[in-house]
């Protein structure tokens, strides 16, 4: 009998892809996938970095118990960074569990199930470091027009807010040509864009000892047949250099689109984040880059209430946000994570004291993000339709998609037959603040093969799919929901 599986994605870019991993993996070893939140197999790829994580989980699998007590052969499997913390505490206080795996050993899911069930024992293997790196296995994608494409996986740095180097490791780098390897494959399967995901993208390279790697990927990127969107994240402001500033410009399928984490304006605050740069290297970049690429959106993230935050800390982060004129900011309160050196440092803030700062820059950055939307409009965009249903406003239907710049457009299609993974021109008649409204006419309509692929359901790869399946990660150009993948707080 095909058993089912559904997986239950949690946390960054970084889990959304690997959860495509999982599939293909479980699709290979015969799994198919369950039209419904109940399977033979559930499947939870965790987070770490998300407040309340752990209590989050346990609660999810306390609701599965009297599932699978009426569902005999029923198994649960817990992956992803959460179970590389906690490990097999998992399944002291949830034992009902039937396999515990971690972020350095994805490829085990499939051998672990079938171990659990031969044996009526619950399995619990972690690796302390990369076995196999996971764009090597096989992947289930979500989306026929976009992709994510993982460069590096695990990070250097030492950030002192941050859980994801003890749960992913030191940066290890895939070699150049494989990344491009899967890039044209995608293309080559009608894929329009690809996201190149890394913890700490722009220093891709360093295993290798190029420190100009990237820049190079991105211009081989601009090589690629039938590629027409590249799109990056999570980028460190230290090492970003003008060579990537340069072939972000001169490559016309690379996206005029940034993500930036700042975390915080003040250079006090940095230095005790162990951030390794400071608020006036930060802005010298978006100098930089506005000056390569004008019409660049650039959006952020931002932690507020960080141990030991003045006032005047504060302030210098609102002046920052101020000069520096994000479309977006990723805005986080501050929260102690267990096992990161921040979470034992004196001067943690009252709550009260947070949520109070924490209202001003949200309040701020609207106004800005508003004041960036209001000016985009009149402009022609050319727009990436995705699966997202458009803004309903009384009778005007809409779809949605993404710009060049990675703004969310909701435009009316009109009676035009138009597909996700097709690409619209319309002009902008209205800046919200999250978003960009388009009312008129469409300019034009490309039908393409990403379009013909979502509308026949096939994927990238050559899997079929059951598009819209709820427990699975949104399609790639939404990023809105998954945190970015260099571990800001939430
Ligand atoms: S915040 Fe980002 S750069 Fe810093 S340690 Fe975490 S993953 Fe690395």
């Amino acid at each position: 009998m095909t058993r089912s599986y559904t997986i239950r994605t949690y946390g960054c870019q970084m889990n959304v892809h690997d959860s495509e991993r999982m599939a293909g993996l479980l699709e290979a070893a015969g799994y198919e996938r369950s039209a419904t939140d109940e399977a033979d197999v559930v499947v939870f790829n965790t987070c770490a970095v998300r407040e309340n994580a752990d209590n989050r989980l346990y609660g999810n699998l306390g609701h599965l118990r009297p599932v699978k007590d009426g569902r005999p052969g029923m198994q649960i499997a817990v992956g992803g960074c959460l179970a590389q913390k906690d490990r097999d505490t998992i399944v002291r206080k949830a034992p009902w569990v039937d396999v515990v795996f971690g972020t350095h050993n994805v490829h085990a899911l499939p051998v672990l199930l079938e171990r659990a069930r031969h044996n009526e024992a619950a399995q619990v293997e972690i690796a302390e470091s990369l076995e196999v790196f996971p764009s090597t296995l096989p992947a289930r994608r979500e989306s026929a027009y976009a992709g994510w494409v993982s460069i590096s996986v695990g990070c250097n740095n030492t950030c002192t807010f941050c859980i994801v180097p003890s749960l992913r490791g030191k940066e290890k780098d895939r070699r150049p040509g494989e990344i491009l390897a899967e890039v044209q494959a995608l293309a080559a399967d009608g894929v329009l864009e690809v996201t190149l995901l890394g913890q700490n993208v722009n220093s891709y390279g360093v295993e290798f000892g190029d420190r100009g790697a990237f820049a190079k990927l991105l211009r081989a990127c601009g090589d690629v047949d039938g590629l027409e969107r590249v799109r990056f994240t999570s980028p460190h402001p230290r090492d970003f250099t003008s060579d990537v500033i340069a072939a972000m410009a001169e490559t016309p399928n690379v996206c005029p689109q940034l993500h930036m984490p700042l975390q915080s304006g003040s250079d006090d605050v940095l230095r005790r984040m162990r951030r390794s740069y400071r608020s006036g290297r930060f802005l010298g970049i978006l100098d930089e880059v506005r000056a390569a690429l004008p019409d660049a959106a650039i959006s952020t993230d931002i932690i507020v209430g960080f141990p030991g935050e003045t006032e005047e800390d504060f302030a210098a982060t609102l002046d920052v946000v101020e000069k520096a004129r994000f479309a977006q900011a990723f805005t986080f309160q501050y929260s102690p994570r267990p096992g990161t050196p921040a979470a034992d440092l004196p001067d943690q803030l009252p709550k009260a004291v947070v949520q109070e700062r924490y209202e001003r820059l949200v309040a701020l950055q609207e106004e800005i993000s508003w004041q960036q939307n209001r000016a985009v409009e009149g402009r022609v965009v050319e727009v990436l339709v995705s699966t997202g249903e458009g803004r309903k406003d009384g009778a005007t239907r809409r779809m949605s998609g993404r710009a060049r710049d990675g703004r969310l457009v909701h435009f009316a299609p009109g009676e035009r037959p138009i597909r996700p993974g097709d690409v619209v021109e319309v002009t902008i008649g209205y800046g919200a603040p999250h978003h960009l409204v388009a009312d008129g006419p469409v300019l034009s309509h490309r039908r393409t093969r990403a379009g013909d692929a979502h509308e026949s359901g096939t994927r990238p790869g050559g899997a079929a799919t059951g598009l819209g399946l709820p427990g699975f990660g949104a399609p790639p150009t939404q990023p809105a929901a998954a945190v970015p993948a260099c571990g800001a707080q939430a």
